[in-house]
């Protein structure tokens, strides 16, 4: 059994002010792997005053000071990246392979991706070319409490930790109490790396305690959240009460638009990217809108796709997908299946239970449904699970109406090839981010969302833009 009850605060591991033991438990087994220790205010304290008391001298560093420390990171993320892996693959169930590539490698991707966007960032700049006594400098906010899921637990804790690092902000990072493994290791790193006492400080906890405790601490500046937008409303409203900054990163319901011109490829590429770690991403496809003409066949090679797709123990290597994170989770998702059969949506693939010789660990049936109605329930919910749901559309415009009716406003992705309805779905979906043949962002490329995803922009110079405080200055003597 792994014991990790100690948090990070000043510049060493220290033990909790009152030991309050919860269990890792790993999903592909349902045994308890870990012991960690969740956190109370005295620790929430102790590690905002050690944040608060390192704040001036480390925004007073010269840009260049904090790169070289995100270099070293990313050489010690880089060597202890089969660590990172395995503690994933326990911790929240993702294949061991898929770890390796894209859990892993989502994080040194986004620190690659910061350290571009620093090669020409300017924290002291002019306002413009015609105002040459007006000045913009850009400072670090302060003190961030950081608060992040299990689903991609290292991207989302680089995405927060680096561009704060590179700002010249102290922060506290609080990781999901479900897997917290990956963010002991991730402090591991950046002790190693050096990291000057009290900038960066870690303690562990659930959400009604050390969460809520930073969401309404005075002596934190801004909480960057990732997670549910349950949890997002909850801090917001904790966080008003001191005026701090909230940047939300929250759940999504994406729609996938399939034209009639679309490649061959992109349905079978739509329903992988849906079941790609389970279901449980925020920017899933999980709503594939369909031109009729091209309709029964979809369904057909979505139903082929999502019956080939293999599920596994994560500790298993190759490309199956693995369990859902939790038996709450597993619920949840055997709930809303459930609910789609109820309100007369067509089970066309997968259906509720455990896959056929999976008894044990929380593994769920890559499910697809046709026949969806964008007012039933599993159109509208996130589930976070394997379940696609395909709606059919006649007309263009249909299409985007159907898209954009959600509460939600990650990311949209549009398959067509024709280049002028290309462009009209760029302008026409309402997201944060609308992808178009499957061609993914750049590394610095802003990731974020619009109504009930968040407000926040993560990656790149917009990501660093979040952790900074605009100051404009008149009068500013000319060179
Ligand atoms: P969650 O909201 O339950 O928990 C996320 C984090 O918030 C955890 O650290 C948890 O302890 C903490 N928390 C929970 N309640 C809190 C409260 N009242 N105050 C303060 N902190 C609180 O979410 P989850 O189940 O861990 O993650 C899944 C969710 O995350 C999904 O909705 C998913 O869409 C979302 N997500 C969004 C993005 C994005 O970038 N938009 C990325 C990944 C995941």
């Amino acid at each position: 059994m792994i014991e990790k009850r100690k948090f990070y605060i000043d510049g060493a591991w220290v033990d909790p002010a009152v030991g309050n033991d919860l269990p890792v438990i790993d999903p592909s087994t349902e045994e308890e792997v870990a012991i960690i220790s969740l956190g109370g205010q005295a620790d929430t304290d102790a590690a905002v005053a050690a944040a608060n008391a390192a704040f001036p001298a480390w925004a007073a560093t010269d840009p260049a000071e904090r790169v070289a420390l995100v270099e070293r990171i990313l050489e010690i993320y880089k060597r202890r990246a089969e660590e990172m892996a395995q503690a994933m693959t326990l911790e929240m169930g993702a294949p061991i392979a898929m770890s390796r590539n894209s859990q892993v490698g989502a994080g040194s991707w986004h620190i690659e991706g910061f350290l571009e966007a620093m090669k020409d960032f300017q924290f002291d700049r002019p306002l413009n070319a015609t105002s040459p006594n007006d000045r913009i400098i850009l400072e670090p906010i302060g003190t961030v409490a950081m608060i992040t899921p299990w689903n991609w637990p290292m991207n989302q804790v680089v995405l927060k930790v680096i561009p704060a690092l590179l700002a010249g902000c102290t922060m506290v990072l609080k990781p999901s109490e479900i897997a917290p493994l990956s963010s002991l290791l991730w402090t591991e790193i950046l002790d190693e790396a050096g990291v000057p006492a009290g900038v960066y400080n870690m303690v562990n906890g659930d959400g009604v305690g050390v969460g809520s405790q930073l969401s309404a601490h005075p002596g934190i500046d801004m909480v960057s959240f990732t997670g549910s937008t349950r949890a997002g409303i909850l801090i917001s409203k904790a966080a008003a009460e001191s005026l701090k900054r909230v940047s939300l990163e929250l759940g999504g319901k994406g729609a996938n638009l399939i034209f009639a011109d679309a490649d061959e490829k992109a349905v079978l590429r739509g329903v992988r990217h849906m079941m790609q770690n389970t279901g449980q991403s925020c920017n899933a496809p999980s709503r594939m809108l369909v031109q009729r003409e091209v309709y029964d066949q979809v369904v057909e090679t979505a139903r082929e796709t999502a019956e080939k797709t293999a599920v596994a123990s994560a500790h298993e290597d190759g490309r199956h997908i693995g369990p859902l994170v939790s038996q709450m989770q597993w619920d949840k998702v055997q709930g809303l299946i459930e609910k789609g059969i109820a309100e007369g949506a067509r089970l066309v693939a997968g259906g509720p239970g455990r896959p056929d010789g999976l008894n044990r660990g929380y593994f769920a049936r890559p499910t697809v449904f046709a026949d969806v109605t964008n007012d039933m329930t599993i159109a509208r919910e996130e589930i976070f699970g394997p379940v696609l749901s395909i709606i059919p559309f006649e007309t263009e415009e249909e299409a985007v109406a159907i898209a954009n009716d959600t509460d939600y406003g990650l990311t949209n992705y549009a398959q067509t090839q024709d280049p002028a309805r290309q462009r009209r779905m760029a302008f026409a979906l309402k997201a944060g981010m609308v992808e178009i043949n499957g061609k993914s962002r750049a590394k610095t490329a802003p990731f974020g969302g619009i109504k009930q995803s968040g407000n926040g922009r993560e990656g790149g110079a917009f990501g660093l833009e979040d952790f900074l405080e605009v100051k404009a200055v008149g009068g500013f003597p000319s060179e």
